[in-house]
């Protein structure tokens, strides 16, 4: 399986800025290809399936671990469920790393399930994408894998409320939602991050940060 050919996009270092990890010091992969297609995505250069570059799995975590230690591996596109050798990817994966991630719209059910094998499972609002309605698909899969995180990203209204109304109507458990404030730069993300912290306290979920726009702001490889 090691012969299997991924596109990939970029292998970085960097911390996690999102999710509940966020701060800890990772490996990205991140595979290129997304027909998700939402307006205000922070990574188009990914949507592309046929740019980048052709990589075994191996050279991609040989690149990845040649950069230096870190305790996480995220896996990010993209969209990897977009990618039929997903799942050996990461079996391969959780052979090197002790802790891996995911991030994922959420289009099709959890492709392997590992004690180490963690999903940010990011749902879109209807003013996101006209695709919005296939990251809910799977939904009743994603409730059932306990190691997946939702993480949904809010912005302008109406988009609190749809997202109360969609958690709402595929029971998500308000204890792994985490709501994320929309926003390419520092003081966007603050605004909608202030609107937000209300309905956390109300339903009790969590506020994921965005700490790489805080950092770096919308910087590509970082
Ligand atoms: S699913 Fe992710 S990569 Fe795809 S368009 Fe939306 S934010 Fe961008």
């Amino acid at each position: 399986m090691d012969d299997t050919t991924f596109r990939i996009s970029e292998i970085f270092r960097s911390i996690q800025g999102e999710g509940p990890s966020a701060g800890s010091p990772a490996h990205f992969v991140r595979l290129q290809g997304c027909g998700v297609g939402c307006h205000w995505c922070d990574t188009k250069y990914s949507w592309d399936a046929g740019g980048g570059r052709a990589m075994a799995a191996s050279e991609i975590w040989n690149e990845a671990r040649a950069l230096g230690d870190a305790p996480l591996l995220v896996v990010t596109g993209g969209e990897p469920l977009e990618h039929p050798g997903l799942a050996a990817l990461l079996g391969l994966a959780l052979e090197r790393c002790a802790r891996v991630e995911v991030e994922t719209s959420g289009i099709a059910p959890p492709p392997l399930c590992h004690a180490r094998l963690f999903y940010n499972v990011s749902p879109k609002l209807p003013a996101a994408t006209p695709a919005w309605e296939r990251s809910w698909r799977a939904s009743a899969a994603w409730v059932d894998e306990p190691n997946a995180t939702f993480k949904i990203v809010v912005g302008d209204p109406p988009d609190a409320d749809d997202a109360l109304r969609l958690i709402a109507a595929h029971r998500l458990p308000a204890a792994r939602v985490m709501l994320m404030p929309e926003g390419l730069t520092d003081p966007a993300v603050r605004s909608h991050a202030q609107a937000l912290a209300g309905l956390c306290l109300e339903h009790g979920f969590r506020m994921s940060p965005r700490l790489h726009i805080w950092m770096w702001g919308a910087k590509r490889g970082v």
